[in-house]
């Protein structure tokens, strides 16, 4: 990863420039803005573990509501050694942006523990699980604040938090968590989700710009949940070819193209894509410079900066990843000409299936895989038309022209409620 000392690469920091922008040309005013610049509420937890080695460990955990005004607040849980407060925040600023963009009745929170799960033995992850949510009690709830999974945590993570607070409620209490084991009330469609919202908005930046995708190249870096399922997906839907893709370990690149299906039976045996027979070797910052109709970041932030947006030669950036393209490096993008689906809108097919999950379970009816998908497509292909709309009418860059979208929403709720 290419940093520059200068950019700012802090992402709350980043979250806060970015509406700044938009708050200025949809010219909102002091209270609005200032309320949309932090969180509204947040809690910071201690949960104390008995360990399998019989000492007591005290982690530190985080829930983040940063806006309730348009529904009960909606993010994931992330279990990692590295987290921060102002991760949290931005990802729950992002939350926000990301339910309003796609238009469902939530706001954004986001919650994280400091822990190496890679560490721990399944029981101590159980109590911990169990332990955050006893930690939370009222604070989330299925009117209130929905969790999901996240960075390294799982389904059935999901299940022993779900229990937990149905224990703490004394009834069965499926919508307060999403993201569970299908058998518990988890949607069906949920697990390539994310990539097939991101699919959905490629094929319509496809026909705007005119590019048919049977012709496309692809590459994907990051060949993790949402990143196999965008290059399964784009061979799949639009027989694309996927010429290259990557992992914490390197990359591999193809001419003839790779088979998305034994790139992902290959990561389970070795561990890695990067060395996949047949193909040669790349780095990641090579991978996504490389001349290509889609570029994937499935990854981590700050990948895309100023330092090397000036070479990338992608067509269309597909932003699976949350936060990888610095503001700086927007700019730069829009200039030339690179089209880019912004995060929070290209990634927000993960958060509405799981909307589509809370649904279910609040009304005790379940729906078809085709149904799922087809609200799935529904919902993704309005908010691209709503956001390009935007992005015609004001010739603005992509994110910020889903900023305005988003950031408009939020604010009216708030003045529609008589909060400013
Ligand atoms: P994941 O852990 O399944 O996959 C991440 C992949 O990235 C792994 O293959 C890992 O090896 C690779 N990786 C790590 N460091 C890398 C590096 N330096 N260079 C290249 N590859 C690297 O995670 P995921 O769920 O697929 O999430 C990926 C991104 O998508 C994250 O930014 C996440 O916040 C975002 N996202 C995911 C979902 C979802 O539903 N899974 C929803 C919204 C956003």
């Amino acid at each position: 990863m290419v940093k520059a000392a200068v950019e700012e690469l802090n992402p709350f920091k980043i979250a806060q420039k970015q509406l700044d922008e938009a708050a200025e040309i949809l010219g909102l005013d002091e209270p609005t803005h200032a309320m949309l610049r932090e969180p509204m509420r947040e809690l910071h937890v201690l949960i104390p573990v008995r360990m399998d080695d019989g000492h007591v460990e005290v982690f530190k955990g985080f829930r983040v509501q940063y806006n309730d005004a348009r529904g009960p607040c909606k993010g994931g849980i992330r279990f990692h050694p590295q987290e921060t407060i102002d991760t949290v925040r931005a990802l729950a600023a992002w939350m926000t942006w990301k339910t309003a963009i796609v238009d469902l009745p939530y706001g954004g929170g986001k919650g994280g523990v400091v822990c190496n799960p890679k560490e721990m033995s399944e029981r101590e992850l159980e109590q911990l699980a169990r332990g955050y949510i006893r930690a939370l009690g009222e604070f989330i709830g299925p009117e209130k604040d929905i969790p999901a999974p996240d960075v390294y945590t799982t389904p059935q993570i999901m299940a022993w938090m779900m229990d937990e607070f149905s224990k703490l409620r004394g009834y069965n209490t499926p919508g307060v968590i999403t993201g569970k084991p299908v058998p518990l009330g988890g949607s069906l469609g949920r697990d390539d989700a994310t990539a097939r919202g991101g699919i959905y908005c490629v094929r319509e930046a496809a026909k705007y710009l005119g590019l048919d995708l049977s012709k496309a190249t692809v590459a994907v870096q990051g060949y993790g949940n949402a990143g196999s399922f965008a290059a399964i997906l784009s061979k799949k839907i639009f027989g694309s070819k996927i010429v290259a893709v990557s992992d914490s370990q390197g990359g591999v690149y193809s001419e003839r193209g790779l088979d998305p299906y034994r790139l992902l039976e290959h990561k389970k045996e070795t561990g890695t894509v990067a060395d996949f027979p047949n193909s040669e070797r790349i780095t990641n910052e090579e991978l996504l410079e490389l001349d290509v109709t889609v570029l994937w970041p499935a990854a981590l932030e700050n990948v895309i900066t100023k330092e090397n947006a000036g070479r990338i030669k992608a067509k269309i950036i597909a932003e699976a990843a949350n936060g990888p393209t610095t503001p700086e490096a927007d700019e730069i993008l829009h200039e030339k000409g690179v089209f880019v689906i912004p995060d929070f809108l290209c990634n927000a097919g993960g958060v509405t299936v799981s909307y589509f999950e809370w649904v279910q379970n609040v009304s005790g009816y379940y729906w078809p895989l085709e149904e799922v998908h087809q609200k799935l497509d529904a919902k993704m292909t309005k908010a691209f038309q709503e956001v390009i709309g935007m992005f015609e009418k004001k010739r603005v860059h992509m994110r910020l022209a889903a900023y305005l979208v988003a950031v408009q929403r939020v604010a009216e709720a708030m003045k529609l409620r008589g909060w400013v």
